[in-house]
C-alpha cells in the first residue's frame, strides 16, 4: 500500500472521514473510475495519475449517495477542486462537509479543508491550456456568422437529448431542469436540430462565468459533439468582458457592483 493510501484507511479508520470518493483501476489499463470508500481495506484499490478524469465533483451535491453524518473525503484532480470550490461559492456544499486531498507527484496527500485552502491549491497547479480546444476556437472564430450558424446546426442536429452532458457536469446540479419543464413548455424535447440548439443555448447560458472548463461533458456525450468549446468560448468572452477574478461568493451572472459600466444599475 502507498503511504498516501495508508493515511487515509487510517482516516477511515479512526472515523476522521466517513467516506473517502477516489479512482480505482477501471476496466481496461488505459481507465480508471469512480471508487466510493466506505472502510480502511478499500481504500488500499485508490489511484492517482492521469488516467484520473471523471469530475467527482459530480457527487457532492448528490445527496442520496452521501452519508447523512460525518466528514467526507475526496482525493481529488485540480479539476475536481475547481469544481468544489465553485460549488462553495455558490453555497451548494457547505465548507466543513468534505475534506479535499490532492496527491503529488511524489505521493504526498496534501489536506485542503477550506476555501482558502483550495483557492491557493488551484492557483498553484494552474493547468494548460488544450492546444486542440484552441485551435479548435480559433478556426470557428474565423468563420462568418452564416459559416458559423451551419456549423452548429449540422453538428447539434447529431444530438440526441441523452442529457449526459447535463449530468456529468457539476455544476448542473439544479434538481428539476428546465428541460422537463412543460407549463410552460420551454424547449421541445424531441430530438431535432432547432430543440437541440435551444437544449444547448440554455445549458451554455447557465454556465456564464461558472463552467471550471473540465471538459466532463464533452467527454460524456455519446456523440462527441465538442460542446466544451461554447463553453470554453462563453468563458473566453467572460474574462475579456469582466476579468478573469471571479467573485468569492455567487457567480459574474448573479453579482453586481455599483461600478460595473452597464448604466441598468445606477
Ligand atoms: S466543462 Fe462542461 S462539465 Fe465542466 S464545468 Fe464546464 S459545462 Fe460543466
Ligand atoms: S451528451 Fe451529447 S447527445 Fe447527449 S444531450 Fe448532451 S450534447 Fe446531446
Amino acid at each position: 500500500m502507498n503511504n498516501w493510501n495508508k493515511q487515509i484507511a487510517d482516516m477511515l479508520a479512526d472515523g476522521t472521514v466517513a467516506l473517502v470518493i477516489g479512482y480505482e483501476e477501471g476496466s481496461t489499463p488505459q481507465k480508471t473510475r469512480p471508487l466510493f470508500c466506505h472502510d480502511a481495506v478499500a481504500a488500499e484499490r485508490l489511484v492517482m495519475d492521469g488516467r484520473c478524469t471523471h469530475n467527482l465533483a459530480v457527487y457532492l451535491t448528490k445527496k442520496e449517495l452521501l452519508p447523512a453524518e460525518g466528514r467526507i473525503g475526496v482525493v481529488a484532480t485540480v479539476n475536481v477542486l475547481k469544481s468544489a470550490l465553485q460549488l462553495m461559492q455558490e453555497n451548494q456544499i457547505p465548507e466543513g462537509r468534505f475534506l479535499l486531498m490532492a496527491v503529488g507527484p511524489e505521493g504526498k496527500l496534501t489536506e485542503l479543508p477550506d476555501a482558502e485552502s483550495l483557492r491557493q491549491y488551484i492557483a498553484a497547479h494552474p493547468l494548460p491550456d488544450n492546444p486542440e480546444v484552441a485551435a479548435l476556437i480559433e478556426k470557428i472564430d474565423a468563420m462568418s456568422r452564416e459559416e458559423r450558424w451551419a456549423y452548429w446546426q449540422e453538428c447539434l442536429s447529431k444530438c440526441v437529448k441523452c442529457y449526459a452532458c447535463r449530468a456529468a457536469c457539476p455544476l448542473c446540479y439544479c434538481t428539476r431542469c428546465i428541460v422537463e419543464d412543460n407549463r410552460p413548455q420551454w424547449i421541445l424535447p424531441w430530438a431535432s436540430t432547432l430543440p437541440n440548439i435551444e437544449w444547448q443555448i440554455n445549458r451554455v447560458m447557465h454556465m456564464a462565468g461558472r463552467c471550471t472548463g473540465c471538459g466532463a461533458c464533452y467527454a460524456a456525450c455519446p456523440l462527441h459533439l465538442p460542446i466544451h468549446l461554447l463553453t470554453k468560448k462563453l468563458t473566453q468572452e467572460i474574462n475579456r468582458e469582466f476579468g478573469t477574478e471571479r467573485p468569492a461568493k455567487g457567480n459574474v451572472l448573479s453579482t453586481f457592483s455599483p461600478d460595473d459600466k452597464e448604466n441598468f444599475i445606477h
